[in-house]
């Protein structure tokens, strides 16, 4: 079985007027939607990230430096900590693997995340991992480091189309980054 994992596609992220968002046009959105739709087709386990902050944790600051520490996003409870209508169906909401983060790296130690992330891609034990969602130059690129240095023998895609950053230099920064420690890059379009 195949595994999804959905990296923070959530609204304070994603819509033009989201607290840190990356204004992901239109397009992305809509291919987001359409990779769910696939990988719930084809049976995939799912599973999907969620910033869940409370106003105290060390990642938030009013005078943030966008490497450790961020402007007031995803407050446990608010609208903008919502998963975009694109993304929430009633299965994810109900019935999919979920990590609530207050840290932006998912494998860090945060309600037990990297622990709970290990035992959802184990018990699946896929062959092949795709990853979606944003912020491709910060969770995104985070989560699939993660996954290249946990589980080399899988094969582990960055669905390239279905991501999108705080800027484009970053952002093919951190492409490039993924690429070179093994990730695969693939577009929806080819997704079989
Ligand atoms: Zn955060």
């Amino acid at each position: 079985m195949d595994l999804l994992w959905i990296v923070d596609a959530q609204k304070d992220f994603i819509d033009p007027d989201g607290k840190l968002t990356v204004d992901a046009p239109i397009r992305v959105r809509i291919i987001m939607k359409n990779v769910l739709s696939w990988a719930k087709k084809n049976k995939f386990a799912i599973g999907y990230s969620q910033d869940w902050h409370e106003m105290s944790d060390e990642e938030l600051s009013e005078s943030p430096n966008f490497k450790q520490t961020f402007p007031e996003h995803c407050i446990a409870g608010t609208q903008g900590a919502e998963l975009i209508p694109e993304i929430s169906t009633t299965a994810i909401l109900n019935d999919f693997f979920c990590i609530k983060k207050t840290v932006f790296n998912v494998w860090d130690e945060n309600h037990g995340g990297g622990k709970e992330l290990k035992d959802f891609v184990e018990k699946n034990n896929p062959e092949n991992i795709y990853v979606m969602g944003v912020a491709t130059d910060v969770c995104v690129k985070f989560a699939v480091l993660g996954f290249l240095e946990n589980y080399k023998d899988k094969n582990v895609y960055v669905i390239e189309d279905a991501v999108w950053g705080l800027s484009i230099d970053s952002s093919n920064n951190a492409i490039m980054e993924m690429k070179d420690k093994g990730a695969k890059l693939v577009k929806y379009e080819d997704l079989e």
